[in-house]
């Protein structure tokens, strides 16, 4: 019993179908490719089957079908018709199954859950069915349906997004990691298209003159404001540094590039949309707090404000390391040199390259040429990897710092972005907390996700080891507070707006710390006490059984 390929076959075809050894032999196409089948006419249906399965490279759950010449489906088993090579029958796999080999080796199959069972048993049905029916009833397709929109029910919850591994798998077999998936983290058409007519529709009204003010100052809550809102705001940033005049960029034009940068920010829970706004708008109130407008020229203010703007589009909430580990497209693509910050970067400059929402259209070339570089130095220069260059570098310029200097000018622009991209902890704590919430839960996400795959897990995402005073003392005590006191030193009115809140931040943090530590140690405690109990019980217990002997 065995299938052969056209090509492999040495002579030519044979007249008859059934030879004088009771051999059937069935003529076949898979995907166009000519095949032959031959079995003994007598051979169990399961073990052709199999036979066919093998042929069309097929895994044990998917679902074959069987033409005949006309067209009709027919079923699989030894009594087919035998044909001649002409008048081929046709083979088609119709359901792939997505449980096969690659998630199996990862030992993925029992995190699957409920919706994997549930799909594979829908899958046999139909198998079934088609088998026997020939075709899918109506009731199996109203199933499929409801499985399908509990899966976009599963996505949409953010920590679980990555149960969307099921529709990226049937999209391409070659992706490195059954993870790497953006479509769920997709914003839907909807969604944008009801955020862009509320923000359209309130462009036209006026902000008033205390917002405005308000926008200016590091003390902003983000958390008040939905997302059409933040787009009139972060326009009227550009309105009020004058860029719109400045760079004669048309409000339609603006509208249209904040409104693609909304929508190609995902939604996850840290590195989105609000995430762009507050980047943004702490770097706005820096440009306003240090009298930037007075020190550097309009066009380098317009790079650093539309670079925060644009320094995390399309984060899919899974850091560098784990773009590396697990050798995603983006990994692959930029040759694991800051992947995540070429991306973005990337993605704003193909968002710019449509003239709608090309915001430096009316520039000269050589202008424009001046503001992508910046922007792309700007963007890179946000990878946390390279902190300490860029800081030691500041430093050493910080002494003889001046601002006609293209290099320290460039070197400050980078700081600013820095410290404008992980400046949660400068603002007031009832703004600043759920921030940490945020990236806490994309943290663990990434961790859990490292540990199903098998990946080097990232420490201080690891679910079981940090919390949110450990996540918060080190990280303000050796990664803010010297970039921020860094930049004091250039401006010293920063100290009560940016280093005064941290500080608090970090006197709250070492707090809540030191109350986990009393409350485990407590916890530790009653538990020793509880356990000594018991043993003093025990042994209360073993004196009185043999108290309780007779006498030997
Ligand atoms: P990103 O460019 O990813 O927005 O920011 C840089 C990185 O700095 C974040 O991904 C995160 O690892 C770290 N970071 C930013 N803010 C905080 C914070 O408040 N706490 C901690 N622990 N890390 C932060
Ligand atoms: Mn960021």
């Amino acid at each position: 019993m065995r299938w052969d390929s056209e090509e492999r076959r040495s002579g030519g075809h044979r007249e008859h179908s059934i030879d004088d050894m009771g051999t059937k032999i069935i003529y076949f196409t898979v995907n166009g490719r000519p095949e032959q089948a031959e079995f003994p006419v007598d051979c169990p249906a399961q073990s052709l089957k199999d036979l066919f399965r093998s042929a069309a490279e097929a895994g044990p759950h998917d679902i074959l079908k069987l033409y005949n010449p006309k067209g009709n489906i027919i079923n699989i088993s030894p009594a087919l018709e035998p044909n001649a090579p002409n008048s081929c029958y046709k083979l088609e796999v119709v359901a792939a199954d997505c449980n096969s080999e690659p998630l199996g080796i990862l030992g993925l199959k029992v995190k699957r859950g409920i919706l994997g069972d549930f799909e594979r048993k829908l899958q046999s049905l139909e198998k079934k069915i088609l088998i026997e029916a020939g075709e899918t009833p109506a009731i199996v397709y109203e199933m499929k349906k409801q499985v399908d929109s509990f899966r976009e029910k599963l996505e949409s919850v953010e920590h679980l997004s990555w149960l969307g591994l099921f529709k990226d798998l049937s999209e391409g077999a070659h992706k490195p990691s059954p993870f790497y998936h953006k479509r769920a983290l997709h914003k839907t058409r909807e969604e944008c298209e009801h955020v862009r007519e509320t923000f359209l529709e309130m462009s036209s009204l006026q902000v008033s003159e205390e917002v405005r003010q308000y926008l200016k100052t590091p003390t902003f809550d983000n958390w008040q404001w939905e997302d059409a809102e933040i787009m009139v705001l972060l326009q009227v940033m550009y309105t009020d540094l004058d860029f719109t005049a400045s760079f004669n960029i048309e409000a339609e034009v603006l509208q249209h590039f904040l409104f693609e940068v909304y929508r190609h920010y995902n939604n996850i829970p840290f590195h989105n949309f609000k995430h762009c706004f507050c980047v943004t708008q702490m770097m706005y109130g820096l440009i306003w707090l240090t009298d930037l407008r007075n020190k550097m020229e309009s066009v380098d203010l317009l790079i650093m404000l539309t670079s925060a703007v644009c320094h995390d589009l399309d984060h899919a909430g899974y850091n560098n390391a784990y773009q590396i580990n697990a050798r995603t497209e983006l990994a692959l693509r930029y040759n694991d040199i800051s992947p995540l910050e070429n991306h973005h970067c990337a993605v704003a400059f193909e968002i710019l390259e449509k003239t709608e929402s090309n915001i430096f259209r009316n520039l000269a070339v050589d202008q424009y040429k001046r503001i992508r570089e910046g922007i792309i130095k700007c963007i890179l220069a946000t990878d946390m990897t390279r902190h300490n260059e860029i800081l030691n570098k500041f430093k050493s310029i910080l002494p003889a710092f001046d601002f006609n200097n293209k290099e320290h000018r460039d070197v400050l622009m980078m700081i600013l972005i820095k410290v404008s991209d992980i400046s949660n902890e400068a603002r007031p704590m009832e703004v600043a907390e759920p921030w940490l919430d945020c990236l806490l839960q994309e943290f663990y996400n990434q961790s859990d996700v490292e540990k199903l795959e098998g990946l080097p897990v990232t420490p201080f995402m690891d679910r079981d080891k940090v919390t949110k005073p450990s996540s918060q003392t080190g990280f303000i005590r050796f990664v803010l507070l010297p970039l921020f006191i860094e930049l004091a030193n250039l401006f010293p009115c920063l100290e009560q707006h940016i280093i005064h809140p941290v500080r608090k931040a970090l006197d709250y943090y070492t707090e809540m710390e030191k109350a986990l530590e009393r409350e485990s140690q407590n916890w530790a405690q009653s538990e020793n006490a509880a356990k000594a109990k018991e043993t003093a019980a025990d042994g209360h217990a073993d004196d009185a059984a043999s108290a309780s002997k007779p006498d030997q």
